[in-house]
């Protein structure tokens, strides 16, 4: 045998090495070009693989992976180094996060410029594992913040409550024949019932494994509190379900605490109305609202007339009254669903929905006319102030919140040049209005 022979032979065994111990690796190994050309899989890899490819070969590896992990094929590509690691253990959810998800981690190599090797490992188990380990320390947490108002039960495998421990009583006030048998809604406050149906919620809890929801509750006694409910699969040791655990508790304190905290990142300091940053939140989606449905949406601007001169003759402070008033003004004349918010200064907007311009321009003139009456009650006397106002509508001039904005903004200007105290803007309609002639608004005592 000639010695390049014995090379050659020695390549060949040791190439039937490596395939058999691909071939009997635990772990899934791909080896593709870098575009992703497969040229070889273990039996593994392609098991693994397998729920992703309907039917089909595992040509290229990233097309295989491109529904649930696209972000492999960019990783490979900005990878500029001619060798290393590209991603170790990367998370792929081949099947959606439920208990049972399978999970794999995916290492990959880049051995050469153009030779990648993908090493999938199987972590379904860890992750329901972490899931578990995540279930049970929100379920600890759970119980040890509030040891005295919580109520722990169970139900059937069809959601129906079946036992009953004094905590239950001590919490909801139903004795045991007034819960068993009865639904999750048996401690729904009334007006809730519609809002949060208990068989969704367990239908949730079974694709999950676990689910937890908060709404308000009632108490038999008729006492309101806000409930936060834990609910959780408990299965047999076939893994059938077998009902559910459920941990029910009172958690109106927090509630009250975080939508005090909500309230205060989303009102103004002074007027109490909406504050700048979240009118702009709620306006954008507003306006998408109105343009899905096609349905009308109006913008006043509202700013008070000479205002630096109520503040130089009066005060600050009566100048913080007079922009109270106009705040007050325009809550007490607007519907629930419309919005009066703050942007800054003496300047506010009404936001409208469902409202023409013709509309806008009525509401926008009554408000004029409710500031121009009011006497404002400050520290140094009463006092009266008008205000100018700019209406715009959304349509086909004004398509974005921007562009309204700026349109409402522009009707402002034109009302304040015509002398304050008038409304202008919605210029089609504007004949279908009573204006007033732009008398001149005044700092004045009275
Ligand atoms: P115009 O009719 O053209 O709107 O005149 P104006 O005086 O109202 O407008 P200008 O923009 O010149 O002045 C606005 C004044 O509003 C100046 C500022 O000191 C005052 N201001 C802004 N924010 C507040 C506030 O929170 N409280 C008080 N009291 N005054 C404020
Ligand atoms: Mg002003
Ligand atoms: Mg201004």
């Amino acid at each position: 045998m000639s010695a390049l022979n014995a090379d050659k032979n020695d390549l060949e065994s040791e190439y039937e090495a490596l395939l058999s111990f691909m071939y009997l690796s635990p772990v899934g190994i791909v080896r593709s070009d870098k575009s992703g050309r497969v040229d070889m899989m273990n039996p593994l890899a392609a098991q693994l693989l397998m729920p992703l490819v309907k039917g089909g070969d595992i040509e290229n590896i990233f097309d295989s992976l491109a529904s649930v992990a696209p972000e492999l094929r960019n990783l490979v590509a900005s990878f500029e180094a001619e060798r290393g690691p590209v991603c170790e253990n990367h998370r792929v959810f081949v099947t959606p996060a439920r208990d049972d998800a399978v999970v794999l981690a995916c290492s990959i190599i880049k051995v050469s410029v153009d030779v990648l090797m993908m090493v999938l490992t199987d972590i379904s188990r860890q992750v329901a594992a972490e899931r578990r380990a995540r279930q049970t320390e929100s379920w600890l947490a759970g119980i040890y913040t509030s040891v005295n108002d919580f109520a722990f039960f169970t139900l059937d495998a069809e959601g129906c409550i079946d036992s009953w421990n004094p905590s239950v009583e001590r919490l909801t006030g139903f004795g045991e024949m007034e819960v068993v048998g009865h639904m999750l809604s048996r401690f729904y406050a009334r007006d809730e019932i519609v809002l949060h149906r208990s068989p969704e919620h367990i239908a949730l809890t079974r694709d999950e494994g676990w689910h937890v929801e908060e709404f308000w509750c009632e108490t038999k006694t008729g006492r309101r509190y806000w409930g936060q409910v834990l609910v959780a699969v408990l299965r047999e040791d076939d893994g059938d379900i077998s009902g559910y655990s459920v941990v029910l508790r009172d958690v109106t304190e927090r509630k009250m605490h975080s939508d005090n905290l909500a309230r205060l990142l989303t009102t103004d300091h002074l007027t109490g109305v909406t504050n700048r940053a979240h009118f702009f939140e709620i306006a954008e989606s507003e306006v998408a609202r109105a343009q899905r449905h096609d349905r009308a949406l109006s913008l006043v601007m509202v700013d008070a007339d000479h205002f630096k001169r109520i503040n130089d003759t009066a005060g600050h402070q009566a100048g913080d009254d007079v922009l109270k008033r106009i705040a007050d003004e325009a809550k007490a004349l607007l519907r629930s669903s419309d919005t009066v918010a703050r942007l800054g200064g003496e300047e506010f907007v009404l936001m409208l929905p469902s409202t023409t311009t013709a509309e806008a321009m009525v509401v926008a003139e009554r408000l004029r006319v409710a500031v121009e009456r009011a006497r404002i009650d400050t520290a140094v006397g009463q006092w009266k102030a008008t205000i100018s106002l700019g209406v715009a509508s959304l349509g086909d001039a004004n398509p974005t919140l921007q562009d309204l904005l700026a349109a409402a903004d522009r009707a402002l200007y034109d009302a304040k040049r015509a002398g304050r105290n008038c409304v202008r803007g919605g210029v089609a309609e504007a004949k279908d209005v009573a204006f007033s002639d732009g008398e001149e608004g005044k700092a004045v005592r009275i």
